[in-house]
């Protein structure tokens, strides 16, 4: 099975090559150049007409779409988000839990380990992103309240022996999770600063354990006071931590967002969704846990007003990031790809378009509207053609 890609604006690390095509063979991108493109036998052909080819995007922060939820601990439900996802560039996720009971993780867990891997015509589903209950509750945001709680090894080190999880977002400041912090960084999991009201010197102190992410950066921690920079200060300031951001406008005000990229560009900014199941769904009432979700112009927000995470798409977080930072596509683009990738150590395979890295592509117009989506060298999501 091959796949050539032909007449396309290619974005690669190395710049961007016009009239480029790609030829994809045995699931990996075998071959690159510009003008005439080689045809195989029996290669599959397709025209991307100067529209502009991307590596797929990689959501490391996202907990349902489509209706479905990670909380709902089905094989069905992931493949159902892994299938609204690749509609919208999204060529490899980690579903992502919220806290709630011993027994609502362990299941979550369970049906991510028997789901993972590649999901028919959808993203690949890469594992779990474990946000919370290890959490800080003045912090706690949308998180179930009554279920955060202190890291203790009985419950944790079964999770973590699933294998699964990938990235784990904890509050730093318990003394109580730092035991957790070193465990993971001997595993291999990136551990992320998340909900939380950590002072500076105690994220420091994090950060030396060896904390290199920073969840929803802005959202659910302090602001920066310059008397009392907090943990905002600390991610912010850090060589080593990368930094998410929900770029839809709501959560933050691009004018935050352009200061994240001037602080953390080119490689350590990372879009994601922080999606939920309302994402692609009309506005409404959706439920969380036992709580109500109310989305209405497509931001989610509890009976409180607090926000409940997002309804955003990959395609439109870096049409945003390009807006409030001014920035082309070519200087932002690893933001949804590369940069993901490397903080759960997967740039091996994904996040760019290199020769003999996976075929994890999506082809955009000038809007950034996701024309085709590619995983492991197949189409899975061609947008219907204009009539
Ligand atoms: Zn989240």
């Amino acid at each position: 099975m091959s796949l050539v890609i032909k007449n396309a604006r290619i974005i690669t690390p190395a710049g961007v090559q016009s009239r480029g095509w790609l030829l994809c063979q045995q699931g990996r991108i075998a071959a690159r150049g510009s003008g005439d493109a080689p045809t195989p036998d029996g290669a599959t052909v397709l025209e991307a007409a100067g529209q502009t080819l991307l590596p797929g995007f990689v959501d490391v922060h996202v907990h349902g779409g489509d209706g479905v939820d990670t909380m709902d601990a089905d094989p069905a439900a992931l493949a159902t988000m892994a299938r609204f996802f690749a509609r919208h560039g999204v060529t490899s996720f980690l579903a992502t839990t919220w806290t709630d009971t011993p027994a609502r993780t362990t299941a979550a867990l369970a049906a991510i380990r028997q789901a993972q891997g590649r999901q028919p015509g959808g993203a690949t589903l890469l594992g779990a992103h474990l946000e919370g209950p290890y959490l800080n509750p003045a912090k706690g945001g949308a998180q179930n309240l009554s279920q955060i709680r202190r890291a203790t090894r009985a419950e944790a080190l079964p999770w973590l022996d699933t294998g699964v999880i990938k990235l784990l977002s904890l509050a730093p400041e318990y003394e109580e999770n730092h035991w957790l912090i070193v465990e993971c960084r001997t595993r291999g999991i990136t551990v992320s600063a998340a909900h939380t009201d950590a002072t500076f010197e105690q994220a420091r102190q994090a950060i030396d354990l060896g904390i290199t992410h920073a969840t929803h950066t802005f959202n659910a921690m302090p602001p920066l006071h310059h008397r009392d920079p907090g943990v905002l200060g600390a991610v912010l300031g850090s060589a080593v931590v990368r930094c998410e951001l929900i770029a839809d406008n709501v959560h933050v005000h691009p004018g935050s967002m352009a200061i994240l990229w001037r602080l953390k560009r080119p490689n350590q900014l990372i879009l994601i969704t922080d999606a939920i199941r309302a994402a692609g769904q009309p506005d409404g009432v959706y439920p969380v846990d036992e709580r109500q979700v109310t989305v209405q112009d497509g931001s989610a927000r509890l009976p409180d007003g607090t926000l409940a995470g997002s309804t955003l798409t990959m395609e439109r977080a870096l049409w945003h990031l390009m807006q409030a930072t001014g920035e082309p596509l070519e200087n932002v683009w690893q933001c949804a790809s590369l940069n993901p990738a490397k903080a759960i150590h997967v740039a091996n395979q994904k996040g760019s378009i290199e020769i003999g890295k996976d075929a994890d592509l999506v082809l955009v117009d000038d809007g950034l509207a996701v024309q085709t989506t590619i995983i492991g060298g197949e189409v899975v999501y061609q947008k219907a053609a204009r009539p």
